[in-house]
């Protein structure tokens, strides 16, 4: 029997430790089958199967590279066709990690659905056959969407200056050309000069600034009676034995504490980081289009939840192709006027654990990047 592979879905999370445990057994499972005592080919991302290592560079690739997601059926590793796959996974899953669970047990109910789009195929069994009737589960993604954006967890679109001058929001969202260096800010046609449009009938315009807001995705961390404990976690429970763990063990921490004893004395007021570097989305692509993102990470989560991806804030994504430079104070217009607000004002907001209404405020304690972007975040 081959071990279950639902670890594969967390490539993204190399370090899990449910990823770790899934490729320990895919070793002992590999040597065991093949026979082999020194080198199996290695199913990382980069050798794909076509390269030969000892078990240890075996492993360190899958931990570092990810494996490639689509080798389900591990042929080069003495799987054959009729073996069965271990189910254990759901002993194994960590309660933090989403599951897959109910999807396999809707597609071992109904067998006769598997060759539909499966998260059309979930919803309609859903409504119309395990749920009571008048439940209100949507119809469609597009209604699921709707329901997000309800929640306030979408984002806003800002056209750019293509030269990056000016963000066309607030009293110039009207504008049609840059007020600076009056380039146009639509695509137009290279042979009549028009502006092009989509078969929708809506203008393109030439960059887009992606901008997540805020406040609702810092209300939203008290909405989770799990979370909103941890965001007292750097004055509730953190010990403090002189070993630097956590930024709240930092001088920095401390001198911040000592100016603003207001914010200091509640302790879910807010502590961030913003983090920016350029990522180029395609890897081995000669394109130069680079992708910048502007991630919050929350500081009074404990540390082995605030460099975790999954409790970031995405904040804002910047189009490429090439960096911001020093326009990047442009884009960031929107996040300083909200952070402004968080800090002077606050916003008023649903305590899930402490059961109440409060009031709290937002701090950026510092910037994490390179030494290039520090120069155009602190210009
Ligand atoms: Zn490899
Ligand atoms: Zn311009």
């Amino acid at each position: 029997m081959a071990p279950s592979k639902g670890w594969m879905d967390l490539i993204s999370d190399c370090l899990n430790d449910v990823y770790s445990h899934g490729v320990e057994e895919f070793l002992d499972y590999a040597f065991k089958k093949t026979g082999r005592r020194e080198k199996i080919h290695c199913p990382c991302v980069k050798c794909s199967n076509t390269y030969s290592a000892t078990r240890e560079v075996v492993g360190t690739h899958l931990k570092v590279y990810g494996i490639v997601r689509n080798y389900t059926f591990w042929y080069h590793h003495g799987e054959r066709v009729g073996e069965s796959e271990s189910n254990l996974e759901s002993v194994q899953q960590s309660e933090d990690e989403p599951s897959n669970e109910m999807h396999d047990i809707l597609r071992d109910l109904y067998i006769e659905f598997c060759g539909q789009d499966t998260n059309d195929m979930d919803t309609d069994i859903f409504a119309y056959e395990l749920l009571p009737q008048g439940s209100n589960l949507p119809q469609s993604y597009y209604d699921a969407k709707k329901v997000i954006q309800d929640l306030s967890l979408s984002y806003k679109k800002i056209d750019a200056c293509v030269n990056n001058c000016m963000l066309y929001w607030k009293e110039d969202e009207r504008l049609d050309f840059c007020k600076i260096c009056g380039y146009s800010r639509r695509k137009t046609d290279k042979y009549n000069g028009e502006d092009k449009v989509k078969t929708n009938g809506k203008r393109i315009p030439k960059k887009i600034l992606r901008y997540f807001p805020l406040k609702p995705r810092l209300q939203r961390l008290f909405m989770s009676i799990k979370i909103a404990s941890l965001m007292r976690w750097h004055k509730d429970k953190r010990v403090d034995d002189g070993v630097m763990r956590h930024p709240a063990d930092s001088m920095a921490w401390i001198s911040f504490d000592k100016l603003h004893p207001n914010f200091a004395s509640d302790s879910r007021n807010v502590r961030q980081g913003l983090a920016s570097d350029g990522f180029q989305p395609f890897a081995n692509s000669k394109m130069p289009y680079s992708v910048w993102p502007l991630l919050l990470i929350q500081y009074n989560l404990p540390p082995w939840m605030c460099m975790k991806q999954s409790n970031f804030i995405l904040s804002m994504l910047i189009p490429g192709p090439e960096g911001p430079r020093d326009a990047i104070d442009i884009y960031l217009q929107p996040l300083v006027e909200e952070l402004r607000e968080l800090w002077e004002t606050g916003i008023d907001t649903f305590d899930a654990y402490a059961q109440q209404n409060f009031k709290f405020h937002a701090v950026l304690l510092w910037t994490i990047n390179d030494f290039p972007t520090y120069a155009n975040l602190s210009s």
